[in-house]
């Protein structure tokens, strides 16, 4: 990666004279709801903070322009106000942030410019790998290198708790190794280093701090550096810095980059964010067949010849996994059959009573999500359509006689078959179903078919055939055998980790879509319950707030609005702006718009967030609290 511009450190440089805040003028100043991220291009500093951020941003859902001072020129007052009146962003991001670094040399005028928008406006400015530059108020300590090199073991501050509230408190932060650093301190004595012009910060706050270093170059103790912190100046502008660079496959930026923005837009932006997760366990009454480690293959599958008995839950499993779900706080979502509810085929038997699976599956019917998976699992791609309302209808008149507490409006159908079959619109019109699920693997947008939403899920990285871990090790390494891409787990740790990793990637990328796996996975050796504790225990290490767990339903109202938001943004069709204490809203088309940090929604993390309903005739004027 491209060093900062530290060469360039040759004397102390004075800040310029500072000007006074603008008086007010008689009209309320607008500010529109849009962040700023600037860049200054390939060949310079900022790239892959560039794309650590649009990824950030896209994921939430929150308007952006990007300007390349490389193509478009220093950044200019035109750049950043319409008028002495309207700012066009309430945040300024800048991904190259040695741009504001008294350390390096931008075109006269551009940081000047930059400033006193943020004065004018009351607009903060995060400056991204900004370096450890004494304008900043930081002194360096010389050390710098990879995050491993350098023996960083991150810890949040107690201001740092407070900008990161929806993180554990006692987290260390996952900086990766491919990542570069510069340690800093503050200046010992600020009032001293402002007196003489080093710098206009009067304090900074350390948010991020990593070892004890020192002393510095201007003569700063030892003491704990800092790698994310507040610069406050002197004419009341805040900068957030940090000296470290990030990339879009970094963890720490997908941790911190929710603080970070909060911060910089003062809690108020266009956009939402929720870590998710839910999960279904297809296939529950049925059996499930097993992965045949000797064959290497699954029978009834692909000519395999080899013998393996089916897998099926037992109804010490449906205890294991009710205690696992209240332990966890995580609902389990069983997607069930009931015509595996008289697994001897025996007719006339509606309640199980033959069958122990079902008898304790129901006695602890409260403690699960339930959704029907289709009365038999039948292949529905060809099926007619008496068929497909009859596997939806049965399975749903037994979940009524057994007082199964299923939504109707939800339904997985075997093998995700049917979505493209022409009369499955009509037989989900017939039976109420507003929500179908998909294979997002290969159809990972959501979509109408019909009335329904099709909601797409994450395949979990157990498969449907495996009872035990040897089983599920050696499907994987059989499938993947000559794929040079994927690694080859040789042992269940190194699976768990693989799979824990895959997962955390979902659940932390504000994705509502679910996850499925299969009810024998619960059974036997229970394979989901190593994955899952060791997915929650790495979550739990980096967050506090707890997983959203949204329903099918929920899913996929979810997952429309997020894609009509993107297609509004995309069409440039929503006009935000914050004036005289209220948001207002407008949009030359009917949409659903993510709003956080005012009274709509509900509360996750640090703010609340939720969705408004706006419209040409129907603009929205929301109060700031
Ligand atoms: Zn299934």
């Amino acid at each position: 990666m491209k060093r900062f511009w530290l060469a360039l450190l040759s004397a102390i440089a004075l800040i310029g004279l500072l000007a006074l805040p603008s008086v007010s003028a008689a009209v309320t100043p607008r500010v529109d709801l849009k962040v700023l991220l600037v860049s200054s291009g390939p060949g310079a500093d900022g790239p892959l903070q560039l794309a650590a951020w649009k990824e950030t941003l896209d994921a939430m859902g929150v308007p952006y322009d990007t300007y390349d001072r490389s193509v478009s020129g220093p950044v200019t007052s035109a750049v950043l106000q319409v008028s002495a009146d309207h700012g066009k962003y309430n945040a300024l991001i800048l991904t190259d942030g040695t741009i504001m670094s008294n350390w390096v040399w931008t075109p006269p005028g551009e940081k000047e410019a930059i400033a006193d928008y943020e004065r004018s406006f009351g607009v903060r400015e995060v400056a991204d790998a900004a370096g450890p530059a004494s304008g900043f108020g930081l002194d360096f300590s010389g050390q710098q290198g990879s995050p491993a090199a350098l023996g960083v073991a991150a810890t949040l501050t107690t201001a740092g708790q407070q900008v990161f509230s929806y993180l554990n408190p006692g987290i260390v932060v996952p900086y990766e190794s491919g990542l570069y650093m510069y340690l800093a301190v503050p200046f010992y004595d600020l009032p001293l280093w402002n007196g003489w012009g080093v710098t206009d910060v009067t304090s900074f706050t350390t948010l991020v701090q990593g070892p004890t270093v020192g002393p510095g170059w201007f003569g700063s103790p030892v003491a704990p550096s800092t790698i994310v912190g507040i610069a406050n100046h002197a004419d009341g502008r805040q900068q957030l810095v940090t000296t470290v660079n990030s990339s879009d496959w970094t963890i720490s930026d997908k941790l911190l980059h929710i603080g970070m923005l909060n911060w910089v837009t003062k809690g108020l932006y266009l956009g939402s964010w929720r870590n998710y997760f839910s999960i279904h366990f297809d296939d529950v009454l049925l059996p499930d067949s097993r992965w045949s480690i000797t064959g290497h293959c699954t029978p009834g599958e692909d000519g395999c010849t080899a013998t393996t008995a089916d897998i099926r839950m037992t109804p010490a499993d449906v205890t294991r996994a009710a205690a696992w779900s209240q332990a966890n706080g995580i609902r389990l979502d069983v997607v069930f059959n009931g015509q595996g509810a008289t697994p001897s085929g025996a007719k006339g038997v509606k309640k199980g009573q033959n069958d122990a699976l079902t008898t304790a599956l129901l006695a602890a019917k409260t403690k699960f999500g339930w959704i029907s998976h289709t009365w038999s699992h039948e292949d529905l791609d060809t099926a007619s359509l008496k068929t497909i309302v009859d596997e939806i209808n049965k399975n749903q008149t037994w979940a009524t006689a057994n007082k199964a507490p299923m939504n109707p409006a939800e339904l997985v159908t075997g093998g995700h078959t049917g979505l493209s079959n022409p009369v499955t619109p009509t037989a989900l019109a017939r039976t109420g179903v507003t929500r179908i699920a998909g294979d997002a693997s290969v159809d990972p947008a959501a979509r109408m078919l019909g009335q329904a939403i099709v909601v797409p899920r994450h395949p979990s990285p157990v498969y449907y055939n495996v009872g035990t871990k040897a089983e599920q090790l050696d499907e994987f390494n059989w499938i993947y055998q000559t794929d040079p891409w994927v690694p080859h787990p040789t042992s269940w740790n190194q699976y768990l980790d693989l799979s824990a990793t895959q997962m955390l990637g979902f659940v932390v990328g504000n994705d509502p879509r679910p996850f499925f796996a299969h009810q024998a996975n619960l059974a036997e050796e229970g394979v989901f319950y190593d994955v899952a504790d060791e997915l929650l225990v790495r979550y739990r290490a980096w967050f506090s707030v707890p997983t959203a767990q949204p329903t099918m339903t929920d899913a996929g109202t979810l997952l429309m609005q997020q894609a009509g938001w993107q297609s509004a943004l995309t069409a440039g069709q929503v006009t935000a702006y914050i004036q005289s204490g209220a948001v207002h809203i407008t949009a030359t088309a009917p949409v659903s718009v993510p709003i956080t940090g005012t009274s709509i929604g509900s509360v996750y993390g640090p703010l609340r967030s939720g969705w408004v309903s706006v419209s040409p005739t129907a603009p929205a004027s929301i109060a700031v609290p």
